[in-house]
């Protein structure tokens, strides 16, 4: 098995390397550090950023479209029920995932994303909600805990994940920031939430903005540049670019970065993908690529 990973060169942050967690033992992948568990034969590879790996903290990481149980369109690590894929195979897919990354489904909690810009914080009673127990929130597309082996997880196919670690407090973040939860500067709200639970100072937290859509692939209305304009003002000229009749492309992975920097984290704790979900659709699930057919990767991290 070769997985060829396109790189986009725009970034000069601390890029994400590519796992292999769970291997068959002998197999190779071009390409990948190997480090992590051998699990029950199974390959399933993780992305995970230097940069957090490096406060000692956390275990974390995104799953890739490789090692999982589904098919078709949703082939074959796909986290969704509500996109069509079978319950027993995303629960199958959250039992791999958690064998590599060394923990299970039960020890994990699932966001429930619709585009706003709410963060809720969970703790060991909600252990398994969205797994193997029923979620009990519908608007919370960030979480936050200081919980240690409680995983959070949330969902993606282009839109930008970001990841929050504060070492001093020892508190974690998770949320989902589309271009919608971008404006809404969810980013923001969750080093808000991280202050008002746990005492975090955005000064200490280190961040990775995750794989998602790149620049050169995300063309968009100019009804989304306009809010843009408006909620970003004097970076236009860093946000949107090759504005030609009215269509212009928009850096989504900046717009994250500058939300952090506003909020007092500083630009040496922030790292961005350089692996873009549209660019990469073979790796990840990418919603512009598969013209909206598809199924949905995750981010993983919990506190040790
Ligand atoms: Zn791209």
């Amino acid at each position: 098995m070769e997985i060829k990973i396109k790189r986009t060169q725009e970034t000069a942050c601390p890029s994400l390397i590519l796992r292999k967690q769970a291997v068959k033992e002998g197999q190779n992948v071009e390409g990948l550090i190997v480090e992590g568990l051998i699990v029950e034969g199974l390959i399933v590879p993780v992305l995970s950023f230097p940069a957090l790996s490096a406060t000692g903290i956390v275990e974390h990481g995104f799953s890739t479209r490789i090692g999982g149980v589904s098919t078709g369109v949703y082939s074959t690590l796909n986290f969704s029920v509500p996109r069509g894929d079978a319950p027993e195979n995303v629960a199958e897919n959250f039992r791999r995932i958690g064998a590599a990354l060394g923990t299970d489904p039960e020890h994990m909690v699932l966001s429930h994303q619709i585009h706003k810009a709410n963060v809720l914080r969970v703790d060991e009673k909600d252990a398994g909600k969205g797994t193997v127990r029923e979620l009990t929130w519908d608007d919370a597309d960030g979480l936050v805990t200081n919980t240690p082996g409680l995983t959070l997880v949330t969902f993606f196919a282009d839109c930008v994940p970001v990841m929050f670690v504060d070492p001093v407090h020892r508190a974690i973040g998770s949320c989902h920031s589309g271009w919608r939860g971008t404006v809404l500067r969810i980013s923001r709200n969750v080093l808000l939430k991280m202050k008002e639970e746990f005492g975090t100072a955005p000064s200490d937290v280190y961040c990775a903005i995750g794989p998602s859509i790149c620049r050169s692939c995300y063309e968009i209305s100019d009804e989304v540049a306009d809010e843009f304009r408006k909620e970003f003002p004097g970076h236009e000229h860093e946000l949107l670019f090759d504005v030609h009749g009215g269509h212009a492309h928009l850096d989504l992975w900046e717009a994250c970065r500058l939300t952090l920097l506003e909020a007092g984290v500083p630009a040496e704790h922030i790292s961005v993908t350089d692996i873009c979900t549209a660019c990469n659709p073979d790796l990840l699930f990418s919603h512009r690529a598969a013209k909206g057919q598809h199924g949905l990767f995750c981010g993983f991290i919990r506190l040790l």
